[in-house]
């Protein structure tokens, strides 16, 4: 037996966890300005520097196409605050723990395709990356889907980008941050 293509998208359909481009974008970006900013402790890392950094240092192309993941809703200012959230999470440490959604639980596991009963409530934007303890922001795995998916930001990048839903309720949280303290 051979796998063509027909084949293969045939093996993908509605299995959509492969790592995209947009993922690997996103994390190449949340990854830089982490490293960039966990390597200089000495000084207190404010969120002027923060943007600064991220204001000199990536093209505005990026900035377009990440505005264009959350099709305009969330403008470049509100990419910035998500990104200094991120920072102030990973290099601060992480000051919200990890709780269960107050939502009912799924019968199948929320990976299309997959038949297994969902033991595991996941964050979408992982937790480790400072994703909120909100209903929006959780599916329900089984426990192997969890353990593969970690902390990928496939699952984050597609939903943002491809349900209204999850994508509008991540605008408005990402609009509600509060910086300042
Ligand atoms: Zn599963």
């Amino acid at each position: 037996m051979t796998l063509d293509n027909n084949s293969l998208a045939k093996i993908f359909e509605g299995y959509d966890e492969k790592i995209s481009d947009s993922s690997k974008a996103l994390e190449v970006i949340m990854t830089n300005i982490v490293n960039h900013f966990s390597k200089n402790t000495d000084a207190v890392i404010t969120e002027r520097i923060v943007r600064n950094y991220i204001e000199t240092t990536w093209e505005p192309t990026v900035w377009a196409y990440l505005c264009n993941l959350t099709e305009q809703k969330a403008n470049m200012h509100d990419w910035r605050t998500f990104l200094v959230f991120i920072v102030d999470n990973k290099v601060n440490g992480n000051r919200i723990s990890r709780t269960n959604p107050t939502r009912d639980s799924k019968e199948l596991c929320e990976i299309n395709a997959c038949e297994t009963e969902p033991t595991e409530w996941d964050h979408v934007l992982p937790h480790s990356w400072g994703g909120p303890n909100e209903s929006w922001n959780y599916k329900h795995l089984c426990q192997l889907h969890n353990r593969m998916k970690a902390s990928s930001l496939s699952m984050f990048t597609r939903l943002v980008r491809d349900d209204p839903d999850y994508g509008q309720s991540f605008v408005e949280w990402i609009k509600g941050l509060n910086l300042e303290n």
